[in-house]
Parts: structure tokens; sequence; C-alpha cells
């Protein structure tokens, strides 16, 4: 299985498809985006301590991109990032 996603720290985004480097490209925003080096469909997301997420739908377990579908489509930016801090706050619990 390919890498469905990759966490970059620092500012510096990496690509999980092409290790492509660069910068500027996280936000808050759960839509689709582009990689800028190899074109592939991605979703970037920023956390605190400057990580950056990025979710590769096309090589993401179905499961997955059926939930990140649905909340690209029934969720908008405050009530994504509302269900981000949950998933971190169990995550942390967890740990
Ligand atoms: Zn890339």
């Amino acid at each position: 299985m390919k890498n469905w996603y990759k966490v970059s720290k620092s500012n510096k985004n990496i690509c999980g498809n092409c290790n492509g480097q660069f910068e500027g490209l996280q936000s808050l925003d759960h839509h689709s985006g582009i990689c800028p080096e190899c074109r592939i469909d991605c979703i970037w997301f920023s956390f605190k301590d400057d990580k950056t997420l990025q979710v590769i739908p096309e090589y993401a377990p179905k499961g997955f991109l059926i939930f990140i579908r649905w909340a690209q489509k029934e969720l908008d930016e405050l009530e994504f990032l509302e269900l981000v801090v949950s998933f971190e706050e169990i995550a942390n619990a967890l740990k």
C-alpha cells in the first residue's frame, strides 16, 4: 500500500507521493487541493506545533475516504475543526 498520509514538521510540507518539498499550502481548509510538484489530489491540514498532515485520497483506506468525502460535503470549516479537535482529544487520551 502506498503512503496515504504524510505528517510534516515545521513549516515545510513534504508530499507523501513524490517527496517534493514546498511551503505555504497548509490551511484549515478541508477541501481538496493538489501537490504542486506531482499534481496528485490531496488534502492538507495544519495542526498545532506547526505540523501538517497531507491525506492522499486515492491511496487512503476506503472507509477513511468515504469519511473524508462526507466531511467535505457536510461540514463547514468550523465544524470540521471541531471534529479534528475532538479526534485529537481522543487520541491524546488513548496515549
Ligand atoms: Zn507530490
